[in-house]
């Protein structure tokens, strides 16, 4: 049951396996313009007892992918994530199993395990790799480029087909040619160049031309720039707001999907979690967090206190939620209109994908 709407159970799993990170990105809803700590996070993690608490044998079974991603941690420093992953192969030995990671903690063996988990056509893990060793650590902030290639090299040696993921910014874009050569020399099944669309503000519209790299105490240590290469620009950044559609079209149920948090709540889609918990303010209002109050609180889609089907089948801030992607006359919410209702989707146009 997908939102008391459809009733397939999802075949896709996109999941946080923990609140923890090693790196302080400024661009990471973990922080604050990578200083201080989102005031909402609280280390919560999704063990290997509590993956199996949450998730039957049935649905993991039906599921033709498990994406471990989130919003605010990395899986590789998740305690249990190894085990998690060897608890669902040996479920489901065809799913996709794709993994999203700065790659700069933990041992080569580990890796090397991991990658040994990691060998199907639709596997995957995606190093995050900005640059070359000069150039990483400026937006990828508290991770050793060295150390990820070494991590990266020994899950390939495992078995692993690892992606090299490059986000581009002014200080890295002359780096680009030189780094897919690399990848492909390395051993990269793919090579991926991303365009971030954070340098305009959801909230304001406003375009930045330079981004604050903030430390602990909140002071500004340096900037970090958009590509001067208008290929390398997200066309959010370019042209500013983008035009709504006029209906929204929920791409967690065009992909039969939902997302669950490190801290076992349920969503149809990682952008809606993240909405309740904005990393400037310890309030959590706004629509998203209002349409939960609404339907009785986060108690009525946390997986600690109710069943996945329970939680899909019944639950009124899911259904809810779609009820208001109809409404002609109010459109919303903001953040749906904004990701799954405009002329451009800036979500995929982040991406430029090239197989090695
Ligand atoms: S942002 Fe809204 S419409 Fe888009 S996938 Fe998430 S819930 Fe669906």
């Amino acid at each position: 049951m997908l939102f008391g709407m459809d009733p397939r159970l999802p075949h896709k799993l996109h999941l946080e396996l923990t609140e923890r990170c090693n790196a302080a990105c400024p661009m990471c809803a973990r922080r604050v313009d990578g200083g201080q700590l989102n005031p909402h996070l609280a280390d919560r993690e999704i063990t290997r007892a509590l993956f199996e608490q949450f998730f039957n044998r049935e649905f993991l079974q039906h599921l033709i992918e498990l994406r471990l991603c989130g919003n605010f941690g990395d899986p590789a420093v998740a305690q249990d994530t190894l085990a998690i992953c060897e608890h669902f192969r040996a479920i489901n030995p065809s799913a996709a199993l794709i993994m999203h990671t700065n790659g700069s903690v933990r041992s080569s063996e580990w890796w090397f395990r991991l990658g040994r988990l990691f060998k199907g056509k639709h596997d995957a893990v995606l190093f995050a790799l900005d640059g070359l060793q000069d150039t990483h650590s400026v937006y990828r902030r508290d991770t050793s480029w060295q150390r990820i290639i070494e991590n990266a090299d020994a899950f390939m040696r495992g078995g692993g087909n690892a992606h090299w993921v490059f986000l581009v910014f002014e200080h890295n874009q002359h780096q680009v040619d030189e780094a897919r050569t690399l990848a492909k020399t390395l051993g990269f099944r793919q090579f991926t160049l991303k365009f971030t669309k954070r340098f305009r503000s959801h909230r304001t519209g406003k375009l930045r031309s330079r981004y604050p790299i903030k430390d602990q105490t909140q002071a500004v240590i340096g900037y970090i720039k958009p590509p001067s290469i208008p290929t390398y620009l997200n066309p959010v950044v370019t042209e500013g707001s983008l035009t709504h559609i006029g209906e929204v079209c929920c791409r967690a149920i065009l992909n039969s999907e939902i997302y669950v948090s490190a801290e076992g709540l349920v969503f149809p889609c990682c952008w809606t979690a993240s909405a309740i918990y904005p990393a400037t303010t310890t309030e959590d209002r706004g629509e998203i967090g209002d349409l939960i109050r609404l339907a009785g609180g986060k108690e009525t889609i946390s997986l600690k206190n109710h069943s996945l089907n329970d939680i899909l089948q019944a639950n009124t801030f899911l259904t809810g939620l779609a009820s208001r992607w109809h409404h002609n006359a109010e459109p919303g919410p903001a953040i749906c209109v904004r990701i799954c209702g405009q002329t451009v989707d800036a979500f995929k146009a982040q991406f430029q994908h090239q197989r090695l």
